[in-house]
């Protein structure tokens, strides 16, 4: 290494180390050793030290181990001379970020505002700190099955705005997970996106962690709980867990800007866990630690080249998406919003009508890539206009069926919210688009949608849709009369399915998506039960399998009925064992207490026993506060994540609730004593449906949520007050 990356490195960690400490003492005289320290929302305490020292940090003394090891780690003045050697320098890395995972977790408890807890920045509130549980989830996945190649982490500012926004967008365009750290000159990178009102967030992928350099700890603190959840790397397997991270989290760091000693430190600490680092200034270059190898840090790297050259020295894959048209495309940008004077033009959202439609037809009536725009197109308005607009895909297949339309339906949202600048909400007759002034000066017009579809449905759904048109009306008439024709084919598909049972159908189907972080895990999904992340029900598995037969979803022949109250069928268990190699025999589909269906860790809601209420509560993903079985979501999830079966627990998804076989073993919905309000409000239409089915219309209002209480003592008086019927059911236990 470098003598002067070496010797500043040291030096760095030295001088965070002392700031630490300095640091610890003033929280120790003001909070007290037992006073808990942690990050929010997540079951992996401070993840760093958890993963390589298998120290869980719950309360303030727990962090004098951490510093002990830090100290053990920085080598004394006398052991480095002539100069620090690059195993010195690295340890040295290693303790800086350990130091400054704990300055993190300082001032969580020092500053309670100091970050957002949200998914995205907001105008008052840009920097976000720590990933949650819910953001490893669902980017976590995306890094393993290789749909996110990997992460960038940005550190420091770049000469002005324009060119922050340049070298972002190529991030953007390239997939990568960008994570924005620390300041250069006073400015930040994420300051200088913001100016040019790029959208901040994980939505967006561009995650401002914090202002100070220590937020490269949050970078890394993902990386590892991805080795933890996914990798299911056992804490304190340090060298396991290193090279895990080395080896399959592929990241890279931008820094960008003056170097400084504790820049160096974190840099020797990104080094540490295999990140190599692309500077635009004049710092000392590193040649791979071993041949062939990546270069350790490669200096002066002009800015338009910066992105390209850090993913080539990394050997990350990306593959840019494809659709012909004038705006950039790809999931960064499905969380981009449309608003105020930025919008030059609006449709649905209860301003105009709005409707979208897939339906099939024979072969010989579709124009394969025909795309009509019939009424006024972009260039027909001024800036500001509203128009209304009805989008009809058309497709034709040898393996279509009628039954994959709603599935196909359904991609428009996300497939249309993918272009840079466009917005989209809702589906059907709800659907809202807005269309900004960005994507009209590249040249975006309606026809473009129609292309984003066609590419899209034709490549994503090769096996079911062999010919698509496509045709966009933004007239009164046409769209009122598409309208009609839409609610007809509503009418006629919604009952179709909603009426489908489990008792008269012998196909089920399973899905093993996540046995990759839950290898026992096993989604058996009925037509009355969906999969518990709710991403998929019976009719989405049906398409998947006839999309890809060799996928995660297969059918299962349910067989003999062992038990139609629990819900046992002989086809199904003989899956569950050859699917969990051997590890399950059987579960039960319809019940919470005897042998549950098994949980990986996405699921949406997890339900529970209230033995005092005779009832079950249950509680959404979102909600971070207390319930009343005494634990938060998090913990809950950690009680019953990993694949396994766990009596009392259930997870299961949003729209499962009131589907006819939730818990029907023990009575269903009649049971639900207990769930956050927004969780009611969010699910308010299907399951006030639901409950009249089964004459108790106002069940909803009868069960309690945190504003009655979040003890079984509390929500108890109101339950009696509300004659809500678990409590006059058979007993559960
Ligand atoms: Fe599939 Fe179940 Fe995982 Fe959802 S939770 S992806 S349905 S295995
Ligand atoms: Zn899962």
């Amino acid at each position: 290494m470098s003598v002067i990356i070496a010797d500043a490195a040291v030096r760095g960690a030295r001088r965070i180390l002392d700031n630490t400490e300095s640091a610890y003492s003033e929280a120790l005289a003001i909070w007290g050793s037992s006073h808990t320290v942690g990050f929010p929302n997540t079951a992996y305490y401070l993840p760093i030290a958890y993963l390589l020292l298998g120290l869980p940090i719950e309360k303030l003394s727990d962090m004098r181990e951490v510093i002990s090891h830090c100290k053990s780690l920085i080598p004394k003045e006398e052991d480095t001379l002539p100069q620090p050697t690059l195993d010195q320098a690295l340890d040295a890395g290693l303790a800086s970020v350990l130091a400054q995972e704990l300055i993190e977790a300082l001032r969580y408890l020092n500053t309670p505002g100091f970050y957002t807890q949200t998914e995205n920045s907001s105008d008052e509130q840009l920097w976000l700190g720590a990933a949650d549980d819910i953001a490893i989830r669902k980017r976590g996945v995306e890094l393993v099955d290789g749909s996110t190649p990997g992460f960038a982490v940005v550190i420091g500012s770049s000469p002005d705005p324009e060119t922050a926004t340049s070298i972002a967008s190529e991030l953007q365009r390239n997939n990568l997970l960008t994570f924005i750290c620390g300041k250069n000159h006073e400015t930040s990178f994420a300051e200088q996106l913001l100016q040019k009102k790029m959208s901040l967030g994980w939505t967006s992928r561009l995650v401002p962690f914090g202002p100070e350099s220590s937020a490269v700890v949050f970078a890394l603190g993902f990386a590892a709980r991805v080795a933890m959840s996914f990798g299911k790397i056992k804490p304190g397997d340090q060298q396991v867990a290193v090279d895990y991270i080395r080896n399959r989290v592929l990241a890279f760091a931008i820094a960008l800007g003056e170097a400084n000693d504790e820049l160096y430190a974190n840099a020797a600490g990104a080094l540490y866990f295999g990140i190599p680092i692309v500077s635009d200034s004049a710092i000392p270059e590193i040649p791979p630690a071993c041949e062939p190898g990546p270069r350790l840090v490669t200096a002066n790297v002009p800015h338009d080249r910066i992105v390209s050259k850090a993913i080539d020295i990394r050997g990350i894959k990306t593959s840019l998406h494809t659709v012909p048209i004038p705006i950039a495309y790809g999931p960064a940008y499905e969380g981009e919003r449309v608003r105020g004077d930025n919008i030059y033009l609006e449709c649905g959202g209860g301003r105009t009508q709005m409707v979208e439609l897939c339906a099939s037809k024979p072969m010989e009536e579709i124009d394969d890539g025909k795309i009509e725009v019939i009424g006024p197109d972009i260039s027909d308005i001024v800036a500001g206009d509203k128009l209304p607009m009805a989008i009809m895909v058309e497709v034709a297949g040898r393996n279509m069926q009628e039954d994959y339309e709603p599935i196909l339906e359904r991609q428009f949202h996300h497939l249309i919210n993918y272009g840079q600048g466009i917005m989209h909400i809702g589906q059907r007759d709800i659907a809202w688009l807005r269309v900004s002034k960005q994507a009209v000066e590249k040249g975006f017009k309606l026809r473009h949608l129609g292309d984003i579809l066609y590419a899209k449905l034709r490549q994503d759904f090769e096996r079911i849709v062999d010919k698509l048109q496509v045709k966009i009306y933004t007239n009164h008439e046409d769209v009122q009369r598409m309208l009609t024709k839409a609610r007809a084919v509503y009418a006629i598909r919604d009952p179709r399915i909603e009426g489908m049972t489990d008792n008269d159908t012998d196909v089920f189907y399973s899905c093993t998506l996540c046995q990759s972080f839950a290898p026992s895990h096993v989604c058996v999904i009925t037509p009355e039960r969906a999969g518990l992340c709710g991403s998929y029900n019976w009719m989405d598995c049906k398409a998947s399998y006839e999309i890809n037969p060799n996928g995660p979803n297969q059918p299962i022949v349910k067989g003999a009925t062992l038990d139609s109250v629990l819900g046992q069928w002989q086809g199904v268990n003989q899956f569950l064992h050859n699917a969990s190699r051997g590890k399950l025999s059987a579960f039960n589909s319809y019940s919470i207490i005897s042998t549950p269906a098994t949980a990986c860790g996405c699921m949406e809601c997890i339900a529970c026993i209230m033995p005092m209420c005779n009832g079950i509560m249950t509680v959404n993903r979102e909600y971070t506060g207390m319930t009343p079985s005494g634990m938060k979501f998090t913990t809950l999830a950690s009680t019953i994540g990993g694949g396994l079966s766990t009596p009392g627990f259930i997870g299961h998804s949003k729209y499962n609730l009131s589907q006819r076989r939730f818990l029907s073993a023990e009575g269903g919905i009649k049971r639900l004593v207990w769930m956050p309000q927004m969780l009611k409000e969010e699910i308010s239409e299907r399951f006030n449906s639901r409950a009249s089915e089964i004459g108790i219309p106002d069940l909803l209002d009868r069960i309690a949520d945190e504003s009655v209480g979040i003890t079984e003592e509390e929500i108890l008086p109101f339950l009696s007050l509300k004659e809500h019927p678990a409590l006059t059911m058979d007993s559960l236990m």
